[in-house]
This record gives structure tokens, C-alpha cells and sequence, in this order.
């Protein structure tokens, strides 16, 4: 048997905000260097594009406190979706297909999680057009959902599923160094994109990264040092 029976795949009852809070303050955080990436590498608008979907992200938790996590994820749907740019769409449709785990009420379990993940990859690619190597958000979070995957089925705990994630996210990103863009407005600078990280891969590294520290128990901070 490859599998634990045991293994309990429950994801804690508060994720929703824990994911969202700890996403909102490393974002925030990022966003001058995100920005900087954007400005190296595109055409510098995406550190005010994050700005504002986490102005954006707080109006909507002063209007009304989310009840539970297709709520808190939902208002991170929102704040997106009222941004311009490409990021702010796909953003937008990422999460609320992410929002989309969890029955009414209820926090997902690991399996329904890494398939809501796969779910917001695919309205990414579907409305994007990006396949991996192209230099995009896609390029961090497709190895992130295969490590999940594996992960869970392996019968791993889901904070060691989630760090083996971030980790798989975190190399992608690091790796879009290297590529050449095709998608997005970095495709107008070609070549002068070498050497610099795509910022919206670095993003969504900071998006499992806060999916992990949400799961463990005393899961600190959100890692961003690795983006510069
Ligand atoms: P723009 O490229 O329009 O200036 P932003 O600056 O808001 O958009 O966001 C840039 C990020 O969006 C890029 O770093 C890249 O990760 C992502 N991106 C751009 N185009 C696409 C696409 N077609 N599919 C997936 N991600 C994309
Ligand atoms: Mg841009």
C-alpha cells in the first residue's frame, strides 16, 4: 500500500483568512520589487497593479468580514478583477476558481484543494494562452500543482504537500530568469528579459508560499527574499 489511510488531510477551519492575511501583507511587502521586475523585465506597470488589488482586497474585508473561506477567497477574487493590466483578470479568474474548493461553510480538505489549484491553472491558460516556458505566472504555479498532487497522493500531511509546492513554485520562478517572454507586454522587450525573474511567477510563488504558511501550525511569514 503506497498510501496512509491514516494521514489526515484536513486543512485547518480558519484558511481562509490565514491564507488571504498572509498573502495581503506579502504582497504588499513585495510589491516595490515586483514592481522593479516589471520595470526590468515588461513595462513596470505590475507593482501598482498589485497596490491596488490590495487596496482593492481591504475595502472589500472593511465592507463586509468574509464568513468563511469561499468568502475571504472570493473578496481576493474581487480585488483582482478591479484591476487593469493582464495580471488583474487572470488573477481574478485564478481565485475564484480557487474559492471554489470548499463546499458552503466548509474549509476544503488537501485533494480539493490541489484540484481547485489545477482548476484556477486552467482558466489561466484558457483565457491567457500561455503554456509553460512562456514565461509567465503559469510557469510557478504548473509545478506547484503537480507537487501538490503528488504530494497528496502519496499520502503526505498537507503542510509537508504545501512546503513541497512552494518550494516546486519558488525554483519555477527563479527559473523565468531565463526565459524570453511570449505573452504579456514583457513579449515587447524580448531579449533584455534574461537575467530577470517574471514578477507575476514571483507572485505566484508568494500565493503557495501563503497557502503553506496558512496550513502549518506556526507557519510564520511568507518567504519573499528569493524575489529581486
Ligand atoms: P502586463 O503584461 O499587461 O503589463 P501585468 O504587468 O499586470 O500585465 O502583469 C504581468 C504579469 O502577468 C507577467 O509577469 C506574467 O506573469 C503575467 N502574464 C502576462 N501575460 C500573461 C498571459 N497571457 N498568461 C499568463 N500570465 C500572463
Ligand atoms: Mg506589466
Amino acid at each position: 500500500m503506497t498510501r496512509s489511510p491514516s494521514t489526515d488531510t484536513t486543512l485547518p477551519d480558519d484558511l481562509g483568512p490565514a491564507f488571504v492575511t498572509a498573502l495581503q501583507g506579502a504582497l504588499e511587502d513585495a510589491a516595490p520589487a515586483l514592481g522593479d521586475l516589471d520595470r526590468r523585465a515588461g513595462d513596470g506597470d505590475f507593482g501598482d497593479n498589485v497596490r491596488t488589488a490590495m487596496k482593492n482586497l481591504a475595502r472589500e474585508l472593511e465592507s463586509a468580514e468574509p464568513e468563511d473561506y469561499r468568502g475571504w477567497v472570493t473578496a481576493m477574487s474581487r480585488a483582482w478583477l478591479g484591476v487593469g493590466g493582464t495580471s488583474g483578470p487572470l488573477f481574478g479568474m485564478f481565485y475564484r476558481d480557487l474559492a471554489k474548493a470548499a463546499g458552503d461553510g466548509e474549509a476544503p480538505d488537501l485533494g480539493a484543494l490541489a484540484e481547485a489549484l489545477e482548476a484556477g491553472q486552467a482558466v489561466i491558460q484558457k483565457y491567457g494562452e500561455a503554456e509553460v516556458g512562456d514565461r509567465t505566472m503559469v510557469d510557478a504555479l504548473a509545478p506547484a500543482v503537480v507537487a501538490l498532487r503528488e504530494a497528496a497522493q502519496a499520502g503526505k500531511a498537507p503542510a509537508e504537500a504545501l512546503a513541497a509546492a512552494e518550494q516546486a513554485a519558488i525554483e519555477a520562478a527563479r527559473g523565468t530568469a531565463e526565459l524570453t517572454a511570449r505573452r504579456g507586454r514583457a513579449s515587447y522587450v524580448g531579449e533584455t528579459a534574461k537575467g530577470v525573474m517574471d514578477p507575476g511567477a514571483c507572485a505566484m510563488g508568494l500565493v503557495v508560499g501563503a497557502l503553506r504558511v496558512a496550513v502549518e501550525a506556526d507557519g510564520g511569514e511568507v518567504a519573499a527574499d528569493w524575489i529581486e
